[in-house]
């Protein structure tokens, strides 16, 4: 059953960055976690390494070769395969952190039963397209099995652990407590000689065709062991045996996926795939559209999975529940040094006893003596040669690594040059700007520094053109803001919110002014700033009703407005060739330079003087003031008869004249 005490990693912060949320799955070799990387505020999963793994001096070795699997399967980037983010040791915790991929994997799909054949065509064809990705880099999965089989929430299949069994391999050679990979999924040459090839992936993808289309391994209820020693001197058995309407060409393809000479098989993942293309072509809907009925209520499959050595790995349910019916494992068993050859006799006899009490088919003891023979030829060869395969990769092999120098970054391109020819390496130089690196000076390198390139790998420097100038259009100091803004940013360049400023010269609107000088060169972040116009400044019409022409001139220029004229006007109130009115008027708003219009006055109009000479002085004063005069009376000889005898204006003349008769 699933482990139910409390993990104590549950809700730590793992570097001070990861933290745990929840426990997705425990496997083989880590424990995998969903967390939140609260630095890029993400969701990732965390791979927790069994401590067990980590301790001693293999601990150590062990710990080094999976970081540096972890760097190497991180330049993997393709869409089928997991991405792997980062990895690290906090304390005594070694992690890898990875994109986290909700969902299930094969095993979970694996458990409705077997997948129709197109299901099962469309898993394969993921898988190795996922699995071509990295044959293309040299990198050999050696772990393919349901378990690393990925499947999101949309049935999109991502691969798992590349790289990583080989870390396991390695150290199961030669220490204690430690597993192999699956050995259900295992191809012979692996088993004999240690030795992986991109058709060492190929024969597992042929062991998951056969289980997804039959919905069960070859050899169900067989220890591990005599998995291995099938595996090693027989033919895999075609599906058709236990799915008879499966046709020829379905055996073919997975007979040629699994052939034991790992020379007959596709060499590679992408001609792989290219076959099951090739075969899903010529298969039927109808075949396509069925699925196998379930096989016969199992015995335990004691391969389908990786078991710890201390026999109580499981998988959480969520992500897969047939775990829980493995029995403790072989490769707990087989934990033992090659030369300690009591537990070697000992160990298998116990799995021997363990799959005995829940096997039905299981051997008995008489054939165990046999069988233990067997066992310990394959064992012998699974310790010795597995070391040695793996040494040969890393060390002559397509496999060397060196690291590429640590000095390269902010060097000058000839010394970056140097340094790489010294180790080895080639380089490629690409060019590009650079906001802080001088040119002619590296700014980054692929890989980069400290990161793993083959010994005889090639390095792209990317070498600084130093910051990238850009030119200030000309001509925008007149133009439009609109306009200016416009060939600014074509230009490059960001624009500012622009300044306004009064100008009794420019339209509103207009550029008066620009932060750096038209036509030079700028650094490309820079930001303008455009000083536009808001016209000429608002100001408030003075009073100048009443006063003279110059003194209204003046005032007017004072505040900045201009004067015109319309005709005079006549008043008889306001003196002639004074202001009688003005417009705008006083206190209204206008901006400088504005006109305002004055009328002045041309003094009172002219009018027709009545003529009074013979009238009464009472009827002459009357007519007079009647038509706008004033009048003077003059008596002479006491005013005897009243009679007006003259008047010393007459014709026309200006209102409010002064008329002076004489009477008498
Ligand atoms: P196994 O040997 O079973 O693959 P692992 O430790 O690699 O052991 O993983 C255990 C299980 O955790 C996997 O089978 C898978 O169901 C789940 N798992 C692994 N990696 C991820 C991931 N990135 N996102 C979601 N689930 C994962
Ligand atoms: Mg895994």
């Amino acid at each position: 059953m699933a482990i139910t005490t409390t993990d104590p990693l549950l809700g730590r912060l793992v570097d001070g960055r990861y933290e745990i949320v929840a426990r997705v799955a425990r496997g083989g070799m880590a424990t995998v976690y969903r967390a939140q990387d609260r630095r890029l505020g993400r969701e990732v999963a965390v791979k927790v390494m069994h401590p067990h793994l980590a301790e001693g001096v293999e601990g150590a070795s062990f710990v080094s070769r999976f970081r540096r699997e972890a760097r190497a399967s991180a330049r993997l980037s393709h869409p089928g395969v997991v991405a792997v983010y980062d990895q690290g040791v906090d304390g005594a915790t070694s992690y890898l952190t990875m994109e986290y991929v909700p969902g299930t994997n094969l095993r979970g799909e694996l458990q409705a039963g077997p997948l129709t054949v197109d299901r099962a065509l469309d898993v394969a064809e993921q898988v190795l397209a996922a699995l071509s990705a990295a044959h293309r880099v040299g990198l050999v999965h050696r772990d393919v099995k349901p378990e690393n089989v990925l499947i999101d929430d949309d049935g999109q299949v991502k691969v798992a652990d590349f790289g990583l069994a080989r870390a396991v391999t390695e150290v199961t050679s030669t220490a204690t407590g430690t597993i192999l990979g699956t050995v259900a999924y295992l191809a012979p040459e692996v088993i004999t000689s240690g030795g992986c090839t991109p058709a060492t992936d190929v024969y597992a993808v042929g062991v998951l065709l056969h289980e997804m289309l039959t919905g069960s391994l070859p050899y169900p209820g067989e220890p591990p062991i005599q998995v291995a020693f099938h595996h090693v001197h027989e033919d895999f058995p075609p599906p058709s045996q236990r799915v008879d309407w499966l046709g020829a060409d379905v055996d073919e393809l997975v007979s040629a996926f699994t052939a034991r000479d790992a020379s007959r098989r596709p060499a590679h993942a992408g001609a792989a795939l290219a076959a099951v293309v090739g075969l899903r072509a010529v298969l039927d809907d109808a075949v396509l559209a069925r699925a196998a009925d379930p096989p016969e209520p199992p015995a335990p499959a004691p391969e389908a999975t990786d078991s710890s050595p201390e026999g109580i790995e499981t998988v959480e349910p969520a992500q897969d529940a047939a775990v829980d019916e493995i029995p403790a494992g072989f490769f707990a068993e087989v934990s033992v040094r090659a030369h300690d050859t009591e537990h070697l006799v000992t160990s298998p006899a116990r799995t021997l006893e363990h799959d005995s009490a829940d096997a039905a088919d299981s051997p008995g003891r008489p054939r165990g003596r046999r069988r233990l023979v067997v066992w310990l030829t394959v064992l012998t060869v699974l310790l010795g040669a597995g070391a040695y395969g793996t040494w040969w990769w890393f060390a002559d092999g397509p496999g060397a690594w060196t690291t590429v120098p640590a000095e390269l970054a902010g060097a000058t391109q000839d010394d970056a040059l140097a340094a790489l020819t010294a180790e080895g390496l080639e380089a490629d130089t690409v060019e590009a700007h650079d906001d802080d690196v001088p040119a002619g000076h590296v700014v980054t390198t692929d890989p980069v520094p400290g990161d793993p390139v083959r010994v005889d790998g090639t390095v792209t420097l990317s070498v600084s053109l130093g910051v990238l100038m850009l030119t200030v259009p000309d001509g925008l100091v007149g133009a439009e803001q609109d306009a200016a803004s416009a060939a600014l940013r074509e230009a490059g360049f960001a624009v500012d919110e622009a300044r306004t400023a009064y100008d009794d010269d420019a339209p509103a609107g207009e550029v008066l002014e620009v932060s750096v000088p038209e036509g030079s060169e700028q650094p490309h972040d820079t930001a303008v700033r455009l000083t536009v116009s808001d016209g000429p400044a608002p100001v408030r019409v003075p009073q100048v009703v009443g006063l003279g022409k110059d003194g209204a001139e003046s005032d007017l220029s004072d505040a900045g407005l201009a004067v015109e004229y319309s005709d005079p006007e006549h008043s008889t109130d306001v003196d002639e060739g004074r202001v009688l009115s003005q417009d705008p008027e006083q206190g209204a708003t206008a901006r400088r330079t504005d006109t305002v219009t004055l009328t002045l006055s041309a003094g009172p109009p002219d009018a027709e003087v009545p003529d009074v000479v013979g009238m009464s002085s009472e009827e002459a004063v009357g007519a007079l003031e009647d038509a706008g005069f004033d009048v003077d009376v003059n008596r002479y000889l006491g005013g005897l008869l009243d009679t007006v005898r003259f008047q010393d204006v007459d014709g026309t003349a200006a209102v409010g004249t002064t008329v002076t008769l004489t009477v008498w």
